[in-house]
Order: structure tokens, then C-alpha cells, then sequence
């Protein structure tokens, strides 16, 4: 397919200061887009100058919630060339969650071909220092106009960049987070393990209310006993636990992250203990009092390892390494960050220069 463009007349004014990128608040001069119909597959598509789209107030995607995404991030490598880190399998879980709510799949060749081309054209925009990327937010919706509980007939696929520094505040400090035992995120069978706008909006509240008493991520538990540690808002969760590497099984309320999945295959890797199995919140919380609990992090694109400082469970604080960053947690990031900024070589194979 043909992916035409259409330039920007008016280019915006580009950060200076790529310290103070923060995440998610700035977005580039063009973005992609590409229709949908199931008669005619898809079809027309074309990068834009990035503006607002234009629905219809009926439009699927305000009721009913067909709506997924994906987050991925670009960087300059250090030989100055332009690198994707797993694209191709951000794309594959794209479909995974585009056939969770009826949504109909990309060909991952079009949609590679495709966001080459935008980064390329908006490639001023990848900030420079390391730690910094240019985020890529691919999103599908339901566009079709009507009121009635089906699936629709009519997608827009588009992809918008957004130049980053780090996800949150605290930068590589350990974060403090909640153990919720109210509110679930999601049940097995349900829509946990797709990328899909109602997950998100469903942790909304319980976040709020965790970061209102100065956490900044919530720990979800399974939503039938509430007693197996899942996830957090977005990442996976990883314990070290003596000498063994923990993470959740993905048992189809939990999201597989590319993070999660590069960190298992990292730890295998340097032949240590790497188990994907339910932990109870009652053992890592007496692992934790009996200094058995070594570490706790959380992996996300968006923030790579994120050092997990203190765990608060039932009223209960419960301080982890120290409330430092562990060990392992800064050797992962030290390997990832490397393998995602060329600086080393890839033995995986995750890496691809576009540019
Ligand atoms: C995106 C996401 C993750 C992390 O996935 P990555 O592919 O590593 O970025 C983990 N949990 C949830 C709920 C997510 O939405």
C-alpha cells in the first residue's frame, strides 16, 4: 500500500531543554493514519500534520470502548544512527489485543514500513541525551457511527510520537507503591492481558487515591482472592526472593510486557534462578520483614526498570533494599539501556537501525 504524505506547512517549536521533556506532553509535527472498512480492508494511508481528528459524536469508540494502543520508544543510538527496540513484537501484541475487542488486525509489514517512515520525517524530534527517546503511541479506534453493543464496522488506525525523559518524576529513585486490596484491575477471562482504553480507565480511581497518600503506582492482586500479586498500573512486577528471580505467570489477567519478556530472557541469560509463578502478597510481605525479599522492580517501556523502594500493605510499610535501587535492578537497566542505545552489542536481536 501506498503511504502518502502530507507535510506540515507549519512546523511547532521543538523543546531546547531535553532535561525537562517529562513524558507525554509534547507530540511532533506529523502523524500517521490509516482507514479501515470490512469490506475494503485497509486502506488510505497517510501521514498528516498532527492535529484533531474529526468523529462523529457517535462514533463506537465513545461507548462502547473499542479502543486499544501500544507504547514503544525510538532512540538515537550512539554511533548517531535512529533505533526501534522490539517493534515487530509491540505490533504482534497490538493484534493480540485488536482480536480481544473485535478489532480487526494490522499486517505488521505495513505498519513497520509505515512508522519508519514517520520517525524518519520527524526525526529532529528524538531528543539527543541518553535516558531521553521518542515515544511512540500506535492506537486503534472504532470510528463507525452508531449507538448498539457490536463491533464495528469502521477503524482508524494512527500513530502519534512524543519526545520523553523519564516516566516518572522520580527518575531511577525507588518508587513507593500500594498494595490495593479493594478495587481489581482485572479477572482471568477478562481484558487484562490486552493493551485496551477500559483497563486503564477502571485503575483510575484507585490510583487517584493511591497517589492522594503519596504513592506513586498501585500493586494489583488477582481479582478472585486477592492474595496473588499481579501487576502495576503499568508494568510487570519482578521479586528477587533469596537468590531467584520472581515474575507472574501471564494467566490471562496480567499484560505481557516486552519489558517483562526481555528482562526473563536477560536473567536466563546470565544463568540466574528466573521463575514465572504466583507469589502471594503474604509471602513477599514476610520475605520482606524476614530480609528474604532482596529487591522488588517493576519493567515498562516507559521506564525501562523502575526500583520498587517500599511496598505498603494493609496500612503496613514495608521498606525493600534498603530503599535504595538493588543491585539486579541497576545491572538490567545498565544491560537494556546498553542493548537499546547500541552501546553494546544485541544478542537478542532487538534492536533495529531504521536510520
Ligand atoms: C504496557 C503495560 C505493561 C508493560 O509492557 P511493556 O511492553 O514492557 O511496555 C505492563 N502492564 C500493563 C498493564 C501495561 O499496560
Amino acid at each position: 500500500m501506498e503511504i502518502k504524505v502530507n507535510l506540515a506547512t507549519q512546523l511547532k517549536e521543538k523543546p531546547t531543554d531535553e532535561s525537562k521533556l517529562g513524558f507525554g506532553k509534547i507530540f511532533t509535527d506529523h502523524m500517521l493514519l490509516i482507514d479501515y472498512d470490512t469490506n475494503r480492508g485497509w486502506y488510505n494511508a497517510r501521514i498528516e500534520p498532527y492535529g484533531p481528528l474529526k468523529l462523529d459524536p457517535a462514533a463506537a469508540c465513545f461507548h462502547y470502548g473499542q479502543e486499544i494502543f501500544e507504547g514503544l520508544k525510538a532512540y538515537y543510538g550512539k554511533d548517531g544512527g535512529i533505533y526501534l527496540f522490539r517493534a515487530v513484537d509491540n505490533f504482534k501484541r497490538f493484534n493480540y489485543s485488536a482480536k480481544r475487542v473485535c478489532m480487526p488486525t494490522l499486517d505488521v509489514d505495513l505498519a513497520m514500513e509505515a512508522l519508519k517512515k514517520l520517525i524518519l520525517l520527524d526525526r529532529e524530534w528524538i531528543p539527543e541525551t541518553r535516558g531521553t527517546s521518542l515515544y511512540i503511541r500506535p492506537t486503534m479506534i472504532a470510528t463507525q457511527p452508531f449507538l448498539g453493543v457490536e463491533a464495528a464496522d469502521n477503524y482508524l488506525f494512527y500513530t502519534i510520537l512524543d519526545p520523553v525523559g523519564s516516566y516518572y518524576p522520580e527518575g531511577l529513585n525507588p518508587i513507593k507503591i500500594y498494595v490495593e486490596d479493594r478495587y481489581v484491575r482485572a479477572v482471568a477471562g477478562g481484558t487484562g492481558e490486552a493493551k485496551t482504553a477500559g483497563n486503564y480507565a477502571a485503575s483510575l480511581l484507585p490510583a487517584t487515591e493511591a497517589k492522594k497518600k503519596g504513592f506513586t503506582q498501585v500493586l494489583w492482586l488477582d481479582g478472585c482472592e486477592k492474595r496473588w500479586v499481579e501487576e502495576v498500573g503499568t508494568m510487570n512486577m519482578f521479586f528477587v526472593i533469596d537468590d531467584e528471580v520472581i515474575t507472574a505467570p501471564l494467566t490471562g489477567s496480567i499484560l505481557g510486557g516486552i519489558t517483562r519478556d526481555s528482562v526473563i530472557q536477560i536473567v536466563k541469560n546470565w544463568g540466574l534462578k528466573m521463575k514465572e509463578e504466583s507469589v502471594s502478597i503474604d509471602e513477599v510481605i514476610a520475605d520482606a520483614t524476614s530480609g528474604q525479599l532482596k529487591e522488588a522492580f517493576g519493567t515498562g517501556t516507559a521506564a525501562v526498570i523502575s526500583p520498587v523502594g517500599q511496598i505498603t500493605y494493609k496500612d503496613k510499610d514495608y521498606v525493600i533494599a534498603g530503599g535504595k535501587m538493588g543491585e539486579l535492578s541497576q545491572r538490567l537497566y545498565d544491560e537494556i539501556i546498553a542493548i537499546q542505545y547500541a552501546e553494546k552489542p544485541d544478542p537478542y536481536g532487538w534492536v533495529e537501525k531504521i536510520g
